[in-house]
């Protein structure tokens, strides 16, 4: 009995030392919670966090994960606002409803599978294996949120991570795992199953690129991060970016279009990277779609106040061919009354979105604005309004949508746009299930292809073969 107390007395002396003074190396990088400032340590604690893990059952990491969910939900409130005030991007409630969102609905260990081929040779299962510590890379327009996604799939599929966040969104990032690992580490006594880079940089990013204990990448960001990824050694899954395009059609119900463009592209103030950012209107419906909008509370810009929005919130960057517009960031992510007010005009803090009559040659088409200004293009017809869709998807392949009740003019635009989702007669979200079917993730395979990632994103096929037995049919 007194050996029994004296073995739980030195364990707890044990856990409690390794919690306040942590050591450089292997298990002694217990009680940092994940948080790290340079890339080898903490690779080598997410290694040692994955090797812990690889001995624990289906059933410890779907309890691994529910911690997170929980924190995710139940800490909402308070890690959606440091979110906000940290980035000072995009709209309090959204922050919240986002990491509520992802803690709920992001898809978990319940994703897993074998398959089997059965047959005269005998049995081969094939299984979904981890690959080890994964390198990701998360937007500042989604921190937290993305962090919490990756981390549920990533670990439901075996798997740790090291986390290189935006810089603009480090100090969420870095509390938000610190309470994911404190509570895993608790009840369950691994630690560091999601490591942050406390001061994430450039550096930091290409370092975990090209560390030997990294075995996969995962990025989720913009045209210069995703261009990075594909050209490291590593295998990559790369989310990158969008500018989604939205078609309506003579047969369109134009007011649930308004409804659904409004609820999408205001949505975080139009940060989501399928958020809605140009549409294209025909003609015989053009100005009966701007009534709709009207109708359904967007508030429209004329001409002028077009004009000094864009001049407001565009700007131009670069040399000779390579000379494009980006937007002002700080513009970026605001209000629709702040750009209301840039643009000369004064809207109501409740107005969710703004906007107004554009040629196609208005920045605000080809850019990827993310603000809740959406200019509206008048097109001749449904083919030059596909047309210019592609066009101005610029062959991202992200997201595409169509308002229409016409099946052909559908799947002529499905054909051409070729995106990986592609949504009718809906908001932007309802292609991860949110109001349409489906699951949901936040990091979106584009190039890469792998599409909306779930657990079977983060794993390796292995096959295991018996050969002929175990096949119980008879001959
Ligand atoms: P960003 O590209 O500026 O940054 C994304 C991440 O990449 C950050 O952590 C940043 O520090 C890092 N980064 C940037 N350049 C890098 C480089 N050369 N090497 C290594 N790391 C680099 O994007 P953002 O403003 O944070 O996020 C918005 C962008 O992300 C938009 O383009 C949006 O479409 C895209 N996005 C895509 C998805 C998706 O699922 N496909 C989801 C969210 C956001």
């Amino acid at each position: 009995m007194q050996a029994t107390e004296d073995l739980i007395r030195s364990v707890v002396r044990q856990v409690l030392t390794e919690m306040s003074s942590p050591v450089k190396n292997g298990r002694g990088h217990r009680g940092r919670f994940g948080i790290f400032d340079n890339v080898d340590d903490a690779v080598s604690a997410a290694t040692t966090a994955f090797e812990e893990l690889s001995e624990r059952t289906m059933e410890d990491r779907k309890r691994i994960i529910d911690h997170i969910r929980r924190i995710s939900i139940d800490q909402c409130v308070e890690l959606g606002t440091m979110e906000m005030e940290e980035t000072k991007i995009g709209r309090l409630p959204h922050k919240i409803e986002k990491l509520k969102t992802l803690g709920e609905r992001t898809p978990g260990v319940e994703f897993m599978r074998s398959e089997v081929f059965s047959g005269d040779h005998g049995l081969a299962v094939i299984e979904h294996a981890p690959f080890g510590v994964i390198g990701a890379i998360t937007p500042v327009t989604h921190s937290l949120p993305t962090i919490t996604g990756n981390a549920v799939s990533m670990i439901a599929g075996g798997n740790t991570l090291v986390v290189n966040p935006h810089p603009s969104g480090k100090r969420v990032a870095v509390e938000g795992v610190r309470r994911f690992n404190e509570a895993i580490y608790r009840d369950l006594g691994i630690d560091n199953l999601i490591c942050v880079l406390a001061e994430p940089t450039l550096e930091t990013a290409d370092a975990l690129f090209n560390h030997r204990g990294i075995k996969l990448i995962c990025v989720t960001g913009g045209p210069a991060v995703a261009r990075a990824a594909m050209k490291s050694s590593k295998r990559a899954i790369v989310a990158g970016p969008g500018n989604p395009p939205v078609v309506i059609d003579e047969t369109a119900d134009l007011d649930r279009a308004a409804r659904s463009i409004i609820k999408g592209a205001s949505y975080d103030n139009n940060l989501l990277c399928i958020a809605e950012k140009e549409v294209f209107v025909v003609d015989e419906v053009f100005d009966a779609m701007l009534a709709a909008m009207d109708r359904a509370g967007a508030a429209r810009l004329n001409a002028r106040e077009v004009e000094a929005l864009t001049k407001a919130a565009m700007v131009s960057t670069g040399e000779g061919e390579h000379k494009h517009f980006v937007p002002c960031k700080d513009l970026l992510g605001k209000d629709a009354a702040v750009l209301a007010k840039a643009a000369g005009r004064s809207v109501s803090a409740d107005v969710e979105l703004l906007f107004g009559e554009t040629d196609e040659h208005n920045p605000f088409v080809p850019v990827e604005q993310m603000m809740p200004f959406v200019p509206f293009v008048r097109v001749r017809d449904v083919d030059e309004a596909i047309a210019k869709a592609k066009f101005y998807e610029h062959g991202y392949r992200h997201t595409a949508i169509i308002h229409s009740n016409n099946v052909r003019n559908m799947t002529k635009m499905g054909r051409a746009l070729d995106t990986t989702l592609f949504v009718k007669n809906g908001p932007c979200m309802a292609s991860l299930g949110l109001g349409g079917e489906g699951y949901l993730s936040f990091s979106i395979a584009t190039p890469t292809g792998e599409g909306v990632t779930t657990p079977l994103t983060f794993t390796r096929e292995r096959r295991c073969s018996l050969i002929d037995d175990l096949r119980i049919l008879g001959k």
